[in-house]
């Protein structure tokens, strides 16, 4: 299934979507080629024309009306995230209220769109800024948020004035039809949204590659998102790519380290540790490391781990078989490198269920020669470091290659402060280990991205500054 000038289309090619908790094919899907998605951008730069001149409240109440066709089929759209994704259904109907926030929040934004006017230099002249939309723009969304990913792009986009062409992840296509069902049933003019399913190289090159698709907005691995920076520089595109980190955890030992834990757990194990803002790398002040070790192993291993549709599940399954064996790998290095497993620490075995599942897993003695300690991990697996000093962690925690988000635990005051100074990251949590909220910029620093998402930031990314210079007669009427 396709979706292009307002219309479904399906093809002659197929694709499977397996449920990663049983191994099972969901559905059979049909792609696009190279030619549906020329015809896509075709029609969303015809409607860009009308688009980027209807008026940002009109704009916005397209936006609301999506809104309000989410809300009521948010049961159902929680189901499909959880079917494809695997996530636990709680964790899936948390992602479903978030998609409906970045729509809500762009629905009114739509209408504060400003510009500026310059003091000039010369008497007889008046000089604007005005902030207009760059035009069709391309998104490529990822699987771990198979819903919230698009409507965090869709929104701001639409919002702004621009048109879009969107490709889902090849795992994930349910969650993106069914949004776009909704989008179609909000009666948003034809060609505003179009969305393509298929080969992520075929459909990646003609987006990259199209002179008229002006901005490319990503959300993956750094290693593609380079990929795409690349393949886009030739037609000099504006970039927005929220690529992987490797996000520290700093626990100092002033910090209350039940909280600590309890942060840890949140940040480290919903959605299996698979989110780009997951803790990496977990660094206790050396005093409270046995006694913080200790409490998390405990904690982590009374973790609910099934089938992401039973109620009670805290933790599912990884996406796929690639992901449970990069775990395992990393797990196994961390041992050879003289790593301890305080619990979990193998794949996870139910009698009923071929998924793909590893189990929750506290790794202590964690040392930087372990390939955990500088690659992502996006698993369920949480390795322990100790540091001795304030100075020695600011040093350790900065990465040479990510910088996306941080924690810190302390209870001191300037110490937090001193932190927030000192890390290298776009996103810092202070006592905080869910600090994403709609109206703050998500985005990272180094080769963690570019460009920011959500709020009034989110809308930057969508426009250009056109710079007007109008010069007048001094002298008044002639
Ligand atoms: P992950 O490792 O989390 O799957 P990827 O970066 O591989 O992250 O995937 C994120 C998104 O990028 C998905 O929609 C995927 O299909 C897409 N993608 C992967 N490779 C390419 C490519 N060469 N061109 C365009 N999109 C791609």
């Amino acid at each position: 299934m396709v979706y292009i000038n307002g219309g479904w289309r399906t093809t002659g090619t197929k694709m499977e979507v397996i449920d990663p908790a049983t191994g099972e094919v969901i559905k059979n899907i049909s792609t696009c080629g190279k030619k549906d998605v020329e015809e896509a951008i075709k029609y969303a730069k015809n409607s860009f024309e009308h688009w980027k001149k209807t008026p940002g409240p009109e704009r916005g109440a397209y936006l609301a009306k999506t809104v309000d066709i989410m809300r009521s089929r948010a049961e159902d759209l929680a189901n499909t995230i959880t079917k494809e994704n695997g996530k636990p259904l709680s964790d899936a109907r948390a992602e479903v209220q978030s998609a409906i926030n970045y729509l809500e929040w762009y629905a009114e934004e739509a209408r504060r769109i400003y510009g500026d006017t310059l003091t000039p230099s010369h008497e007889g002249k008046h000089l604007m800024v005005i902030r207009e939309p760059i035009g069709v723009s391309a998104a490529i969304t990822p699987w771990n948020f198979p819903l919230s990913m698009i409507t965090r792009k869709i929104a701001p986009a639409l919002a702004a004035g621009c048109t879009v062409v969107l490709k889902p992840a090849a795992k994930t296509p349910l969650s993106a039809i069914q949004a776009f069902e909704c989008l179609h049933e909000a009666n948003l003019p034809s060609g505003v949204v179009n969305l393509v399913i298929g080969s992520a190289t075929e459909i990646g090159n003609v987006m990259t590659s199209h002179q008229d698709v002006r901005k490319i907005s990503f959300t993956g691995s750094t290693k593609v998102g380079k990929k795409l920076y690349e393949q886009s520089a030739h037609t000099v595109k504006r970039m927005s790519m929220e690529l992987g980190g490797h996000a520290p955890f700093i626990v100092f030992d002033d910090a209350d380290i039940d909280k600590a834990v309890q942060g840890t757990l949140l940040s480290k194990f919903k959605n299996s540790g698979q989110t780009c803002i997951s803790t990496n790398r977990i660094y206790v002040q050396e005093s409270i490391a046995d006694d913080f070790s200790k409490k998390l192993a405990e904690k982590v291993s009374q973790l609910k781990v099934g089938h992401g549709l039973k109620e009670d599940t805290e933790v599912g399954p990884l996406i796929d078989k690639e992901a449970v064996d990069k775990v395992a790998n990393q797990v196994e290095d961390a041992i050879n490198h003289q790593g301890t497993i305080l619990c979990g620490g193998k794949r996870h075995d139910f009698s009923d269920a071929q998924g793909y599942f590893y189990e929750p897993t506290v790794i202590g003695r964690a040392n930087d020669k372990m390939e955990i300690s500088t690659e992502e991990t996006f698993g369920p697996v949480a390795p322990i470091f100790t540091f001795k000093t304030e100075e020695e962690i600011i040093d350790r925690a900065n990465h040479e290659q990510y910088g996306l988000s941080s924690y810190c635990f302390t209870d001191s005051l300037e110490r937090g402060m001193r932190m927030m100074q000192e890390l290298e990251y776009g996103i810092v949590g202070i006592n905080d280990p869910t600090p994403i909220v709609i109206q703050a910029p998500f985005g990272g620093v180094k080769e963690s991205g570019m460009g920011k998402e959500g709020g009034m930031y989110g809308l930057d990314s969508y426009l250009n500054e056109k710079y007007v210079s109008v010069k007048f007669n001094k002298n008044g009427v002639t």
